[in-house]
């Protein structure tokens, strides 16, 4: 086995994991498949390149009562990588006693799947902390147990992490799973989280997972099928993730789009042009027989989530993982808060998202203040070296970079870019302060942004702008004050540094070379 990745983008990552039976990219989805009733034929599966399926090994071995066990590949017709789910699930839902986590383990190895997961005990959504610890323990105990019964090497065993909704509870199953040797580490089902929307819960939940496991490891995530949720769950570090959604939304007549969910019986034309889409029409769709258009909604189904998951990869490569965020924030006001949990951990992704990236960024608004080039911008700012008590030159950045070969600015800077008692710093949109010394820094020259004219941003970048000319404790501040952006920098400056002489100079209306000239005259 292997796992080997590729690229990187926030905690998201494109790799390529190798089972005995085949190798296959994540991010990745695993179409969940009920052994007793196929809906799709495999064909589908080979023809659109889904090289990775799951299904339940309890309900297998359930469906054959006395029989010996047969190769899950020959069983499901699927010759690629098989992932089995152990049923613990289903067996606290069916109340089953009879099978043990030992059991269930050799099951598993007797059919020859490629990826299996250890009897866990799922936590469940309605567990108070102690029920939640207990499980915690539970899972871990049936861990070792596995770990001690496992024959097979050739089989890749998955770690579940447990504790539901107890972000602490979380934390120590993670810590507890991840010191023991399993080749992927698994969260704990959070579908109910995901139907309530409760995604601020399901972001602390996996940011805590993935603090506590060993990040060389992929991470599956449970029961995860809708793609419009695929871009934040990748971008907190989950590898893959298995749903049998795609089949359960079209049994239902729901059709899934990377922004959210549409009724069949509401659709004048599909937007989508995947081969079922593009051969047939919704009317035709809604005349066909329940099981004919319950087949081909849920290959459509399925298709919107392998595009979406292409989206995301080459979202990673080309570095823009947080602007599909964005992007995607618009599709629904949940998705809002979703990214809205994400932004509280910033500094985490910061520390996985590449330095340098192909391209450049963007900055659309307040959220993108939380990308984490804009994190680290702002560390790096506040790590420059500074020397007090010299003057102060502010002058406007707009959209010519690096910001000093402006036109306007570029006369002013080469005059006084020299002169030891003089500090220049330029106020912009997306950065606020930006010192002269970070001036050719990445991204600053690669970042695109737009000034909307809002208030409140002005105000907001002005109080930035004003913390930095603080830190700096200048004899002088010289405002080349332009634009609305200006005026609310002055405004600042002048109710902040009340013993400070701020100058203010107009831009407009005044040549750079009569700007710098008033500077130098009034330079102490
Ligand atoms: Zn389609």
């Amino acid at each position: 086995m292997s796992f080997q990745v590729q690229g990187k983008d926030l905690l998201g990552r494109i790799g390529t994991l190798t089972t005995k039976s085949g190798s296959f990219q994540t991010p990745h989805m695993f179409p969940v498949v009920d052994p007793n009733l196929p809906i799709i034929d495999p064909k589908f599966f080979r023809e659109a390149g889904i090289r990775a399926i799951m299904t339940n090994a309890y309900l297998l071995k359930r469906a054959r009562p006395g029989q010996p066990p047969k190769d899950v590949h020959g069983t499901l017709d699927f010759k690629e990588t098989v992932a089995t789910d152990s049923g613990a699930y289903q067996i606290l839902e069916y109340g089953h006693v009879g099978v043990k986590p030992a059991e269930i383990v050799a099951y598993q190895e007797k059919i020859g799947t490629d990826i299996g997961v250890i009897l866990d005990f799922p936590t469940g959504f309605h567990s108070d902390a102690r029920r939640a610890g207990w499980t915690v323990d539970e899972t871990v105990r049936r861990a070792d147990e596995a770990l001690k019964r496992i024959k097979r090497k050739d089989i890749l065993w998955v770690g579940p992490v447990q504790g539901g909704v107890h972000i602490k509870e979380v934390a120590r199953s993670a810590l507890e799973m991840g010191k023991r040797p399993f080749s992927i580490y698994a969260l704990g089902s959070p579908t109910e989280l995901m139907e309530a929307q409760r995604f601020d819960v399901l972001v602390d939940m996996i940011v805590a997972a993935k603090k506590g496991l060993p990040h060389s490891r992929p991470l599956h995530l449970f029961g995860a099928g809708h793609p419009a949720m695929f871009p934040f769950i990748v971008a907190l570090g989950c590898d893959m993730f298995d749903s049998a959604a795609y089949a359960l939304y079209a049994r239902t007549g729901r059709y899934l789009t990377s922004e959210g969910t549409q009724e069949l019986a509401e659709i004048e034309e599909f937007s989508c042009m995947c081969r079922v889409c593009d051969r047939t029409t919704p009317a035709e769709m809604r005349r066909l027989d329940q099981p004919e258009r319950e087949r081909l909604l849920s290959k459509h189904n399925l298709l919107a989530c392998f595009s979406e998951l292409r989206r995301i990869r080459e979202a990673i490569r080309t570095g823009h993982l947080w602007d599909l965020l964005e992007h995607r924030t618009y599709a629904n006001p949940a998705f809002k808060k979703f990214l809205a949990k994400i932004i509280h951990h910033s500094s985490f992704l910061e520390r996985f998202t590449p330095t340098v990236k192909p391209r450049g960024i963007s900055h659309f608004g307040e959220a993108s203040d939380s990308r984490p080039e804009m994190v680290r911008f702002n560390v790096r700012r506040a790590r420059v070296p500074v020397e007090r008590r010299k003057a102060v030159v502010l002058l406007a950045g707009r959209w010519r970079r690096p910001y000093h070969e402006d036109p306007r600015n570029l006369p002013i800077v080469s005059k006084l870019a020299n002169r030891s008692n003089v500090s220049i710093c330029f106020y912009t949109i997306p950065f606020g302060p930006v010192p002269m010394e970070l001036d050719e820094t990445f991204p600053l020259a690669q970042t695109e942004s737009f000034d909307s004219h809002d208030p409140i941003m002005y105000k907001q970048r002005a109080e930035q702008v004003d913390a930095w000319v603080k830190r700096l404790s200048p004899k002088q501040v010289f405002l080349v004050s332009e634009g609305d952006y200006g005026v609310a920098l002055g405004k600042e400056l002048a109710k902040a540094t009340r013993q400070l002489k701020v100058i203010g100079i107009q831009a407009k209306g005044s040549k750079p070379d009569r700007t710098v000239g008033s500077i130098i005259r009034l330079l102490r």
